[in-house]
């Protein structure tokens, strides 16, 4: 019988049936990514009605301890996967992104619903972005309005997958050049994404010079 998915044991090596319980023959990254698996602990936080999904994926019925998720941490610094549950509004996403720049890595994004993951029945609406992936990296979209706990759940075990593919040589967090921080985008009148403050200044001259362009009313 080959080991599961789940199992430490390297899928490529056999281990004769007498020596199962005593030998395993295995890989660091194996190891390393095994640990990670199966104690990823959610951010505790949510942000709508999709928020009430995770509450129930969490409790008794649904019961996501049972993948090793049910330490949900109220502290980003102590938080592994940050669920994004419900619509993004403007006036949340630099809290969002504050508290993705506070937790530590390895970390790990789901965006949760239609809203999360796109805007949802609120895109273009005024107060609302259109989807957290424009602001920080998501590894996973769950969809629907609102997904069931059973599509959260097919979610982490899908996120559980691309942990198993991991390699430390090329994990983001053992990279020689960190990856900066992102910068807190600045709720005024509107979000303003400072990482975009060069393209919004050029497109604010380019139509303040067509416009000095333009003729004005009466001139030939
Ligand atoms: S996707 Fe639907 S259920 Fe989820 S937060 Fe948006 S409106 Fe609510």
């Amino acid at each position: 019988m080959n080991p599961s998915p789940e199992s430490i044991q390297n899928q490529d090596y056999q281990i004769p049936v007498e020596l199962r319980q005593q030998v395993t023959i295995t890989t660091l990254d194996r190891i390393y990514n095994w640990g990670r698996r199966n104690s990823m602990w959610p951010m505790m936080f949510g942000l709508a009605c999709c928020a009430i999904e995770m509450i129930c994926t969490a409790a008794s019925r649904y019961d996501f301890s049972r993948f090793g998720m049910e330490v949900m941490r109220a502290s980003p610094r102590q938080a592994d996967v940050m669920i994004v549950s419900g619509t993004v509004t403007k006036k949340m996403v630099p809290q969002i992104v504050r508290l993705y720049n506070q937790m530590g890595e390895p970390k790990y994004v789901i965006a949760m619903g239609a809203c999360a993951s796109g805007g949802g029945p609120f895109k273009e609406g005024y107060n609302v972005v259109s989807g957290i992936d424009k602001f920080v990296p998501v590894d996973v979209y769950i969809p629907g309005c609102p997904p069931t706990p059973q599509a959260l759940l097919n979610g982490l075990i899908t996120l559980q997958k691309k942990v198993d593919h991991e390699t430390i040589k090329s994990a983001r967090w053992y990279r020689s050049d960190p990856v900066p921080e992102i910068p807190v985008p600045i709720l005024g009148p509107d979000l303003i994404d400072v990482r975009r403050i060069e393209a919004i200044r050029q497109t604010i001259q380019t139509l303040a010079d067509e416009a000095g362009n333009r003729p004005q009313e009466g001139e030939a």
